[in-house]
């Protein structure tokens, strides 16, 4: 989205503009091209799209016109080399590891990851011969003993989910690569607005699109970005053959919310700020946990690495699961949900949702107890949020 003597725009700009393919018809707004397929002008047309030396779309499975203008609009807002779109985030996740590793390979992975991520690496790709080792994220230490040895990926999430614990990028990218391993950070939590890993060392960076990107709770999708050589070489030809890509009116739909986030997200964390404040003087919570506030135990490094605190503040009710409940039953405004990043406040409880699978002594080792709740703030009057928050933690 810039020439060559024009200077890059702003992310702002970016997220409006950027990608945009006008077709001949000179639309406004991106076109949807919600097709499967694309007709050749001839039979040797087609044999030389094949062959690789015309480029002309062929099937959606591969590339759409619709979901190009998404990953370059991702591409530029993160500056990434290249981008590839998925039908969800764990999609990208997926793709990320399947096309990178093989059997004899060693992960690590920091333990505090999404529920499903944890599955991949703990469950799935031990099937498959792929040795997976979890650290705790927070502990350098650890992760220099992990990384002692070769190691071919690296997974982390940072600020993770639930407990916002904030992960030292630059110090793991570098004994990350020292281990000869590509570094993938998980960037839901964050967004590209508040953190951008591949200025800390990251190699590949994945989304869940269904998250703040939508922002409005109506599509899923993902995002990989990376290197244009290894999305060539190694991703490329995984998603080809394998079918992980979104539909191209998700494609769309998430374009469009990529206009308002700028506008969306700095709003929510003013709102989670203030929450979490709020929360902090309350006597019914024990903790609040917002990578922003003095009391979080690496607030120096969420601001090192982060713009802002984030959307998301997690909290714990004194007494347990039964005060937990009946907080989040007493909630008007805000609704029990496991989604977030949209513009609805939404509110869940990790134990006996999101983390139930992984077992009690993984959530104790995770620091996520039972009465631990997520808050994902969003775009109401935060007056009212505290109002809502208020009445309810009076049934703690
Ligand atoms: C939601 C989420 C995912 C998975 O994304 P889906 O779009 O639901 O598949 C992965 N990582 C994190 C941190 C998430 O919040």
């Amino acid at each position: 989205m810039s020439e060559p003597d024009r200077p890059a725009y702003r992310p702002a700009t970016q997220l409006v503009h950027g990608g945009q393919m006008r077709s001949n018809f000179e639309e406004t707004a991106e076109a949807l091209y919600l097709t499967s397929g694309f007709v050749y002008e001839s039979a040797e047309q087609a044999e030389a799209t094949f062959a690789g030396t015309v480029q002309h779309y062929q099937y959606s499975r591969f590339g759409n016109p619709t979901v190009s203008m998404l990953e370059a609009r991702l591409a530029a807002l993160e500056g990434a080399e290249a981008c590839r779109a998925t039908a969800t985030g764990m999609a990208a996740v997926h793709a990320t590891m399947l096309s990178h590793l093989k059997s004899g390979d060693r992960l690590v992975a920091s333990r505090a990851l999404f529920g499903s991520c944890h599955w991949i690496v703990s469950t799935l790709l031990p099937r498959y011969g792929i040795e997976a080792e979890f650290v705790d994220g927070g502990d350098l230490a650890q992760w220099e003993r992990a990384l002692s040895k070769p190691a071919a990926m690296v997974l982390l999430e940072t600020p993770s989910n639930p407990m916002l614990d904030i992960i030292d990028l630059k110090a793991v990218c570098d004994l990350a690569h020292h281990a000869g391993a590509l570094v993938v950070v998980d960037n839901v939590f964050a967004t590209p607005l508040l953190q951008r890993p591949m200025e800390f060392g990251a190699d590949i960076v994945v989304y869940s699109a269904t998250k703040h990107f939508d922002g409005q709770g109506r599509v899923l999708g993902g995002a990989i970005l990376a290197k244009q050589a290894w999305v060539n070489d190694v991703l490329q030809p995984f998603i080809r053959n394998t079918g992980p890509s979104i539909s191209p009116f998700n494609a769309w739909t998430i374009l469009k919310g990529l206009e308002t986030l700028h506008l969306r997200v700095p709003a929510m964390c003013r709102s989670a700020a203030a929450i979490a404040d709020m929360l902090a003087e309350h006597p019914a919570i024990d903790r609040p946990l917002y990578p922003f506030r003095a009391d979080h135990p690496q607030q120096a490094l969420a601001m090192q690495q982060m713009g802002a605190g984030g959307t998301l503040v997690t909290f714990e009710v004194k007494g347990g699961k039964a005060a937990a409940f009946r907080v989040l039953n007493a909630l008007r405004l805000i609704r029990v949900s496991n989604n977030l990043g949209d513009s609805k406040s939404l509110v869940t409880h990790p134990a006996t949702t999101t983390h139930m699978r992984v077992g009690a002594e993984e959530r104790a080792r995770l620091g996520i107890t039972d009465g631990t709740i997520r808050l994902s703030v969003g775009l109401e009057d935060v007056g009212d949020l505290i109002e809502d928050l208020a009445i309810a933690l009076v049934q703690a």
